[in-house]
């Protein structure tokens, strides 16, 4: 019973390592994750977590859209 009760604390640990080590999700870009694009991306949308600026990240959403309805 031990040997359960220590591994279920070393992975109860490991995952709050990994938590600990993710960068913060309120913490986005200043300028848009496409290399082709680059525009600034607006503080709104920066402590959004926003990783693409307006343009970029609604031609994403549309893409998935589509994507979407195309599979159902
Ligand atoms: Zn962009």
């Amino acid at each position: 019973m031990d040997m359960i009760e220590v591994a279920q604390r070393r992975q109860q640990e490991e995952i709050e390592h990994a938590l600990a080590a993710r960068p913060m999700q309120a913490t986005g870009r200043t300028h848009c994750a496409n290399a082709e694009c680059g525009e600034p991306i607006v503080q709104v949308r920066q402590q959004m977590g926003a990783q693409l600026c307006i343009d970029c990240q609604r031609a994403v959403e549309r893409g998935a859209q589509s994507c979407a309805r195309g599979a159902v």
